[in-house]
């Protein structure tokens, strides 16, 4: 600096100097080229923290660490640090360090080089510098990525973290935008916390996740935390953006999410696995998905594969699975990934590479996907349309992938046996009621647009109830599985089966006239009537099938149904095991049958039946041995009803057992009332049904019985038919053997006329036979008749049982009865049956 002060005098203008320098706000020392302080401001002093007079003429050097007057001065004549400014470090009186920025001036004043030193004091920017870059070392050299943007969104700054993460250089992204890359969520698909640079830009400190694209196109899930930095004055100056990378944890999150929620929302699963193979393009953008089914006969089918043209899923739709079946076909058939990273060499592709060049793929990566039993149930594929190999985003979504399309997979097979469970019988799996009539009506709607015919066939077990209570329903469920089975194996294609109720089936055979049905009748009961082996028990199984056809019985399915129903009835009615053709008079009967099922009701609650009673003689000695009761109904318009028939019906509907109580009842309340009036008869026989040995109660009912009569139990006999012994259920030997205990003795009614194995006469406790009265009828013409006859008795006499002759009509059959050694004889030569009033007097005329 070269000072001239024009008008004044250099002593005015030294001093003038002076004074401006002594005001300056920065510290000014001056030396001269002694290097001996000769000026020292106020505002050095209060830098240094010491007084003037305490430096003044001393060396600079205690001032300041470095020469302000180059040492070479002298030699160059140049000095290099004046007009430059440095930074300098000096220590203060009190020991502290402070910082200042040291310019310097060359000043000739009176003919005098001095130099001036103006300092001033950046030991705050100096510290904050030091801070600065501390952080910026350390923010670099963390492994988290981040950046920060200025008011108006440009990239200010960029650590390493973040270069490496997106693989941009610095420079690419200074001064640009974040937007370049962030990657904007799918439209139309907005989720709370997706990461949105307007709201990082707001200024208001923000956490997200959200999708970053790397400058290869790899796609990347990150964690972004801003946070602003504000200037003095309140305004957003900066705001600091930090990025994790959480793509490995949350790739499958997200995938998982979007996934879930489709399923919750019960999407189809075409639907969720299109999702799912959009989402991971997203997430992937260099990957094409696919998704294909594989069915039990390892053909492949088409699932999901948005991207794919469809010309290539079509040509992929029925492939085989096989060892060189390419990425998925091999995949499945081996049950292992395949990667193919070249598709035109690899040989695996060699039968479907053309078809991999017209859709512009040219890797592939397959996974198989197992369903829950272990089969190779579907593939899922990555194709790449470069040749190349995955990476490890890559392999995360093809495992999450794999195992989301399993978990989609599941829940359609879930789905699909709840809805076979929901249509079908849980026992036989043939379709239940509902599922059978939609079916059957839609079989009927296209018979009936072709103007066709068809047959529905209603078919009922026989028996079923037996066997279900003799065997257990164990045995009685095998017995309705192994008759599904058998329906089953005797249907085409066309033809429908199910299951109605608990032992009732019906089919429905479209295009069946009455000649061509007739063929299908005799097979199918060849086929139900073969043995069968149910719980160990070998049976013969049967079941009576009514017939309706379309369209001479009925327009729709329910009249067809109802019309199969009453003829099966039919058939039940006539002979078992057999089939019926509805007809027209089976309306009436059917009618009739509810009527009559009615007026029963009506008849056993309002003393509408009544008991006839028919002696029974001993054929020595012509006295009384005892009495049959038996039941007679008299219906006030319908007229009498045969016992043959009420009885048969009160089976059917569930009254025998009321009805016979009452008989029982009624029976034992005549004797009393006859042994009261002197009419001494010795005992009364009661017929009982089959069914009514189901009853585990019955022996305690007639205790009560006998015991309100004031009778023995040696007073009843109880006759039943060989058919108790039919199915040999536990209950009815327990309920036997209980009357036996009690004392009451049985009679074997009809007995010759059933089938019948003997073995049951060792092990039962009978106490008499009653010989089948059609052996008597034929008696006098019939040689066979005289010899079972004669074996009947043969066999009574040798296991000590009484044997009665029922029937006996004329006295040539007593004759030969007693000859051959029957005890006691029963029929109109003695007497019919007649009610008790008749009968007193009988007794009266018989014993006189
Ligand atoms: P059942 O037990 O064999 O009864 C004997 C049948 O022979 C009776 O027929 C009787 O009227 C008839 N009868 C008697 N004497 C002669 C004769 O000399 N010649 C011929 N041809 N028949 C004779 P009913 O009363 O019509 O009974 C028929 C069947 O109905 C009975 O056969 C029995 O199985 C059943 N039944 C009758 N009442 C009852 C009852 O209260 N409970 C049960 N569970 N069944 C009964
Ligand atoms: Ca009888
Ligand atoms: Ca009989």
């Amino acid at each position: 600096m070269d000072m001239s002060v024009g008008s004044t005098t250099g002593e005015e203008a030294a001093d003038f100097f002076g004074q401006t320098l002594e005001q300056a706000n920065d510290a000014v020392v001056i030396i001269d080229d002694r290097n001996q302080v000769v000026f020292f401001n106020a505002a050095a002093e209060r830098f240094w923290g010491c007084q003037r007079h305490e430096v003044l003429g001393s060396d600079v050097s205690t001032l300041v660490p470095i020469p302000i007057r180059s040492r070479n001065d002298g030699e160059t004549g140049v000095n290099k640090i004046i007009g430059t400014s440095r930074d300098v470090c000096i220590t203060r009186k009190d020991g502290e360090e402070r910082w200042g920025a040291m310019a310097i001036s060359k000043i000739t004043l009176q003919g005098r080089i001095l130099y001036a030193a103006f300092f001033k004091d950046v030991t705050q920017t100096r510290l904050k510098d030091i801070e600065q870059r501390l952080l910026s070392m350390s923010v670099n050299a963390s492994s988290s990525a981040t950046c920060i943007v200025d008011a108006d969104g440009r990239l200010i700054y960029i650590n390493d973290g973040l270069v490496r993460l997106l693989g941009y250089a610095r420079e690419e992204l200074l001064e640009r935008s974040p937007q370049m890359f962030f990657v904007a969520d799918t439209p139309g698909e907005s989720q709370a916390d997706e990461l949105q640079l307007e709201s990082i830009l707001s200024g208001q400190p923000h956490e997200a996740c959200g999708l970053v694209s790397k400058r290869n196109g790899q796609r990347l899930w990150v964690q972004v935390c801003s946070a602003p930095v504000f200037d003095a004055k309140g305004r957003i100056g900066n705001i600091v953006i930090v990025f994790t990378d959480i793509t490995r944890s949350r790739l499958p999150e997200v995938l998982q999410d979007k996934v879930i929620g489709a399923l919750l929302q019960e999407q189809p699963l075409e639907s969720v696995l299109t999702l799912l193979c959009q989402e991971i393009e997203r997430l992937a953008p260099e990957v094409v998905v696919s998704i294909l089914s594989v069915d039990p006969q390892g053909l492949l089918h088409h699932l999901a594969s948005p991207s794919l043209p469809a010309d290539y899923s079509r040509a992929m739709e029925g492939l085989p699975i096989g060892p060189a079946g390419g990425s998925c076909g091999t995949a499945a058939f081996r049950g292992e990934p395949v990667l193919v990273s070249d598709i035109d060499t690899d040989p695996l592709w060699a039968d479907y590479r053309w078809l991999a060049q017209q859709a512009g793929v040219r890797a592939c990566w397959s996974m198989p996907v197992r369903n829950s039993g272990g089969r190779v149930c579907a593939t899922f594929a990555l194709y790449f349309r470069e040749s190349r190999k995955p990476d490890t985003t890559h392999a995360h979504l093809i495992m999450t992938g794999t195992h989301l399309c399993m978990l989609a997979l599941e829940r359609e097979e879930a789905r699909q046996s709840i809805r076979r469970m929901a249509c079908s019988d849980a026992l036989t799996g043939l379709p239940n009621r509902s599922s059978l009539l939609a079916e059957a009506n839609r079989s009927l709607a296209e018979v009936a647009l072709e103007q066709g015919e068809l047959a529905v066939l209603y078919v009922d077990l026989d028996r079923f109830k037996q066997v279900n209570d003799a065997l257990g329903h164990a045995s009685g469920d095998e017995l309705l599985q192994v008759m599904a089975q058998r329906l089953r194996s005797v249907l085409r294609e066309s033809d429908i089966v199910g299951r109605l109720s608990s032992d009732e089936f019906v089919l429905v055979l479209p295009r069946m006239n009455a000649t061509r049905v007739t063929a299908f009748l005799e097979r199918l009961m060849l086929t139900l009537g073969a043995p069968a082996d149910i719980a160990g028990t070998a049976m013969i199984p049967s079941a009576s099938v009514g017939v309706s056809l379309y369209p001479s019985d009925g327009q729709d399915m329910e009249s067809l149904l109802h019309c199969a129903d009453i003829a099966m009835y039919q058939a039940k009615r006539t002979e078992r095991g057999g089939f019926r053709f509805f007809l027209e008079e089976m309306d009436q009967l059917a009618q009739q049958r509810l009527q009559l099922e009615t007026a029963l009701r009506q008849a056993l609650t309002s003393d509408g039946l009544h008991l006839v009673y028919q002696p029974q003689i001993d054929l020595r000695t012509n006295g009384l041995v005892g009495v049959e009761a038996l039941a007679r109904w008299e219906h006030p318009s319908l007229g009498t009803i045969p016992p043959a028939q009420f009885i048969a019906l009160a089976e059917e509907c569930g009254l025998i057992n009321y009805l016979s109580q009452w008989v029982l009842c009624e029976a034992c309340e005549q004797l009393a009332r006859w042994r009261q009036s002197g009419i001494r008869v010795p005992s009364i026989s009661v017929n009982l049904s089959p069914i009514n040995f189901h009853n585990l109660n019955l022996a305690a009912l007639i205790a009560r019985q006998l015991q309100r009569c004031g009778l023995q139990p040696a007073d009843l006999c109880v006759e039943v038919t060989e058919g108790v012994f039919l199915c040999s259920s536990p209950t009815t030997e327990q309920t036997l053997q209980d009357l036996h205990t009690l004392g009451v003795r049985l009679a074997i009614d009809d007995f010759g006329a059933g089938y019948s194995s003997l073995g049951y006469l060792r092990r039962l406790p009978i106490s008499e036979l009653k010989l089948d009265q059609s052996f008597v009828e034929e008696l006098e013409h019939d040689a066979s008749c005289r010899a079972l006859s004669e074996a009947v008795i043969g066999i009574g006499k040798g296991l000590s049982l009484r044997v009665v002759a029922e029937g006996i009509e004329h006295a040539a059959q007593r004759d030969i009865l007693r000859a051959r050694g029957y005890d006691v004889g029963q029929g109109q030569l003695f007497s019919s049956p007649m009610p008790a009033r008749v009968f007193g007097q009988w007794f009266v005329g018989w014993h006189s």
